[in-house]
């Protein structure tokens, strides 16, 4: 009998969950409440330029080539992938930056070229953080949060000592040159919390960073959104755009439909990839498993203020992706995770996507700027505007050139439109951060303790923030509906047989 299964948002995670539901003959329909798919990776384009609205990092390679080969297909039979080289580079201060390189050896160069004998340190933490990945992409991202058991194999046992650990603990201890440490505690903060909350383990970060590479995909992120949706599309899925989910009505302790803005929808299964705070609004009360309490115990992964902006002539001295840690980072940490408030002198990302790709008219550049925020700060057009006269005049003077009068447009995006657009708690940009205790089954569970036939994916639950872990999560949440409907089955078909 074919099940009919409704999913909530069109992120990577309900992209996900859908090709596979769809794949086990399933009658999926996915309704997103934006005009457009892809979650926070939707894009915006304006006068012939073409930006990323989120994710603009393609990390972990191996994880979207497991996805596609589940259905006998490549990446590259939707989009073409390119390594970027160099990969990255980081300024300190002014002419003052380190250039992160497209393989190992000309990273321990640079390491050398910064500090004499620091390449031997790297090398062993290197190794460490590929055994790390290792055991993280064989024995336990790929475990559905359901118990603590899952996270007990021969290899990870030898590993309890890495979530007791930090990052910061590991790097500080090997690397005294606080650039070089800096870099090093770089690659976890996409995990949403501090180095210092993050367990050691998560050095397979600095795995995907130095040992895998930076990769883009041409015509941006977007275009993997494009080719999930194809692939979505190929095996049948509906998507209906347009078309927020209002309610979920459940009874007997089982959904029986959704309601959307333009109607009913009776359904046997609902799987919710949009923000679960949200969505656990959309059901009564007595429905809920976690309480305002808890969501607002839980360490979130940072908010951002992001402008996109179109300038008039290529930019010197930046790379694709050029990061400005200038500033006293644990003072804009403090501001994120202690006591939350605008930072008095942020840290920022710029991407330049059209510095390798064609995303901007001839001789123009494409240029993305992010600093990362607490979520739930006040978010008005003047803070705004500050903060990008801020950012700018850094920029200018860091990188010694004139860019504020080239600018042609901008347009910013910040916590209130995080709320407005996908629902998000507080205008959290990336979820839940990946704490000790906020790790594998101690995060929001992927089945309803509460009602039957209730699925969540996505950021906020296992295994995390990010892209790679997103695509994952849809793939565990489409693993636990199949087993449940195997096991029902086998219930239905021995009480036929007791009949
Ligand atoms: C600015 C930014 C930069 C980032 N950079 C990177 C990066 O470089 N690399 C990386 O790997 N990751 C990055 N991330 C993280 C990554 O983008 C996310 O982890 C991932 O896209 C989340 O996917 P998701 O499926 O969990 O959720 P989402 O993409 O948030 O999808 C949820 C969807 O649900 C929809 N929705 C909400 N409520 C409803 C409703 N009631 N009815 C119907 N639909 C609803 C929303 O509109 C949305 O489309 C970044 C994120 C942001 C915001």
């Amino acid at each position: 009998m074919k099940i009919s299964i409704s999913i909530l948002g069109s992120g990577f995670s309900s992209l996900a969950a859908s090709c596979y539901l769809a794949k086990m003959g399933h009658q999926v329909t996915i309704f997103e409440k934006n005009e457009t798919v892809g979650g926070r990776a939707r894009q915006f384009k304006k006068d012939g330029f073409t930006f990323d609205i989120g994710p603009t990092w393609y990390w972990m390679p191996d994880v979207f080539e497991r996805f596609f080969s589940d259905f006998g297909k490549s990446p590259s039979d939707y989009y073409q992938l390119e390594k970027l080289a160099p990969a990255y580079s980081v300024y300190f201060g002014k002419h003052d930056k380190i250039t992160i390189e497209d393989s190992i050896e000309k990273i321990c160069e640079a390491f050398e070229n910064e500090e004499s004998g620091s390449s031997v340190p790297l090398k062993k933490f290197i190794d460490k953080a590929k055994e790390n990945y290792d055991i993280a992409i064989k024995d336990l991202v790929y475990k559905p949060g359901v118990s603590p058991l899952e996270l007990i194999t021969p290899k990870t046992i030898t590993k309890l000592g890495a979530f007791v650990s930090t990052i910061k603990r590991d790097v500080r201890r090997e690397f005294k040159n606080n650039r070089l440490a800096q870099i090093l505690e770089f690659p976890v903060l996409f995990l949403g919390a501090k180095p210092s909350k993050t367990p050691s383990f998560y050095s397979f970060m600095n795995y995907a960073d130095f040992g895998l590479g930076t990769f883009h995909p041409k015509g941006g992120m977007y275009e993997v959104i494009k080719g999930i949706r194809a692939l979505a599309e190929e095996l049948g899925v509906t998507i209906k755009t347009a078309e927020p989910v209002e309610s979920i009505e459940v009874n007997d302790k089982t959904v029986q439909a959704i309601i959307t803005s333009k109607g009913r929808y009776a359904c046997d299964i609902v799987l919710s990839g949009a923000d679960y705070h949200h969505t656990e609004t959309l059901l009564d009360t007595k429905h809920r498993q976690y309480s305002e309490a808890y969501w607002s115990k839980r360490t979130f992964a940072p908010s951002s203020l992001l402008f996109y902006v179109g300038f008039d002539k290529k930019l010197d001295h930046v790379e694709h992706h050029t990061l400005f840690f200038d500033v006293n980072f644990d003072k804009h940490a403090e501001a994120i995770y202690d006591s939350p408030a605008w930072p008095e002198e942020p840290l920022f990302y710029a991407s330049f996507p059209s510095k390798t790709d064609r995303v901007a008219p001839e001789g123009k550049e494409a240029g993305i700027f992010l600093i990362p925020l607490a979520p739930g700060l006040e978010d008005t057009a003047e803070l705004r505007e500050s903060y990008f006269e801020k950012i700018m005049n850094r920029f200018e003077d860091l990188t010694d050139q004139d860019i504020k009068s080239h600018v042609m447009f901008k347009e910013s995006y910040c916590v209130n439109d995080f709320v407005n657009d996908y629902n998000s708690y507080k205008g959290n940009a990336y979820g839940m951060a990946n704490t000790l205790f906020q790790t594998a089954f101690l995060r929001p569970k992927i089945r309803s303790k509460k009602v039957k036939n209730l699925y969540f994916t996505g950021q906020l639950t296992v295994p995390g923030p990010g892209v790679p872990p997103s695509w994952i999560s849809g793939k565990l949440a489409s693993d636990l509906i199949m087993k449940d409907l195997i096991a029902q089955k086998k219930v239905a078909d021995q009480q036929l047989s007791y009949q």
